[in-house]
């Protein structure tokens, strides 16, 4: 395996002063900066041509790995074809093929069947747009009062104002003024119940029924659409218990709400299955997604309608615009050309369902750190792990974000949310590299304070 060689201007020395970093500490990320320069396949470079094995996908996006030369062919050519078109009331023919391809490996069934593709260009978009068509359905089928959505305490549905409306995290929302009347379901997280599951934990279905009470407390009348990550990434790997979300989905249409699954981490075969919908055999009527969908490679999101919500808002006079809603970058064609060419490595390699026969050797390894100092449980998923540490008094997080420091300097990229550590590489991982990973990982860990 090689890794190209940055070009020279990269290499030199550069002000860090201009650029505002996202969901960074910029100041003390420019006082010892961590620039990722090139990679392939399972890694990363530096800079100074140090490798790092990328435990994260990048940000849970590189499912088919970095480099692809089919992406980044298909992107050349797109780009040389078409490089924009203007996506209101004009068309072209591959972001068509690209909806159709999704069309054909999304779940569900009949009037279930997830094969309506809006296209997004991010995750955030994605949500903010699932959150608007609910409402709109919801209005399209006489239902104009149901204007509430609900969320879930820990969840992560990006940064848009409807995102961190049903979003659970203090950080994302207290600045910020949020849309009027989301309420929240509590978070299915309890350490003392079920440390150290593997797959989804034995204990907590009951809490689903906390729509239950919100449709007491609210009038189910007034409620759109509860969204939930299947599995929650980003707050710290949350896994759903066992017949939790099977009650929430029984809940939610005894009541006439829509149930979205936010699969912005959890799409394109993170768990072994190409959704998660498909892992835990509940359907819901909108899924959201991006990251995964062109191998983090362009910009894109697409929201996955069941077949009676677009049909629902396809019913009004013919020459009306049926959703007042869409983006510039709305199926564009450039990153239609990544999703294409993604979809084709997915399929030629298997990779959508490879995390199957990976799983229990990723479960068997990742287990075998408990007993290390300060781990207090370890969850396993998929191809997905949480490692959470105990927090050093006064300090949450602490722990966590020296073993990150820790790891990328002997060679591991991990991600750090509080005092969880997530690992989630590549789809592709062999099964040596996911030893190489826990090893590493494990030395940081015994060389904590
Ligand atoms: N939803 C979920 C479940 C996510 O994990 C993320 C990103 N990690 C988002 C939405 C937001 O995606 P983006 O950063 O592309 O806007």
């Amino acid at each position: 395996m090689t890794i190209a060689t940055p070009p020279q201007a990269l290499q030199n020395a550069r002000s860090l002063d201009s650029y505002w970093m996202p969901f960074t500490a910029n100041r003390q990320f420019k006082a010892a900066p961590r620039l990722l320069a090139s990679a392939q396949g399972m890694h990363y470079a530096t800079e100074d041509g140090r490798k790092v094995i990328d435990g994260t996908a990048g940000l849970w996006c590189v499912n088919a790995g970095h480099g692809r030369q089919p992406i980044t062919q298909a992107v050349e050519r797109q780009l040389a074809t078409l490089d924009y078109a203007p996506s209101f009331q004009m068309g072209h023919p591959i972001a068509f093929d690209f909806a159709e391809r999704l069309a054909a490996i999304a779940p569900g069934e009949g009037a279930g069947k997830l094969d309506r593709i809006f296209f997004t260009g991010s995750g955030s978009e994605s949500v903010d747009t699932a959150l608007k068509i609910a409402i709109a359905y919801q209005r399209a089928i006489g239902q104009g009062t149901r204007t509430r959505l609900i969320g879930r305490e820990r969840g992560y549905h990006g940064v848009g104002f409807g995102g961190i409306t049903v979003g659970g995290l203090v950080n994302n929302r207290r600045v910020f003024p949020l849309l009027p009347g989301a309420d929240h379901l509590r978070h299915t997280h309890d350490l003392e119940r079920n440390a150290f599951s593997k797959g989804q934990p034995d204990h907590g279905a009951e809490l689903a029924d906390d729509l239950e009470r919100l449709v007491a407390l609210h009038g189910a009348e007034t409620i759109a659409a509860v969204i939930v990550e299947p599995m929650a990434g980003s707050t710290g790997v949350l896994v759903p218990p066992k017949g939790y979300l099977e009650r929430l989905r029984e809940i939610a249409t005894r009541h006439g709400i829509l149930l979205i699954f936010d699969e912005v981490i959890t799409g394109f075969g993170r768990l072994g299955t190409p959704f998660a919908s498909e892992y835990f055999g509940v359907m819901p009527d909108l899924m959201t997604t991006a990251k995964g969908i062109t191998n983090g490679t362009i910009p894109m999101g697409a929201v996955f309608a069941a077949r009676k919500v677009h049909d629902a808002l396809m019913n009004g006079p013919e020459a009306t615009i049926e959703l007042f809603h869409g983006y510039t970058y709305s199926g564009h064609p450039v990153a239609c050309a990544a999703g294409l060419a993604t979809l084709d490595i997915y399929a030629g390699e298997g990779l959508l369902t490879r995390v199957q026969a990976l799983a229990p050797l990723w479960e068997e390894a990742l287990h075998a750190l408990r007993g290390v100092p300060h781990v207090i449980d370890i969850r396993t998923i998929g191809l997905v792990a949480g490692i959470e540490l105990a927090s050093r008094p006064g300090a949450v997080g602490a722990r966590a974000y020296e073993a990150f420091v820790d790891c990328f300097e002997k060679g591991l990229l991990i991600r750090v949310t509080g005092d969880v550590i997530a690992l989630s590489p590549p789809l592709i991982c062999e099964p040596s590299q996911i030893e190489e990973m826990v090893s590493l990982l494990r030395g940081a860990l015994e060389r904590l304070a």
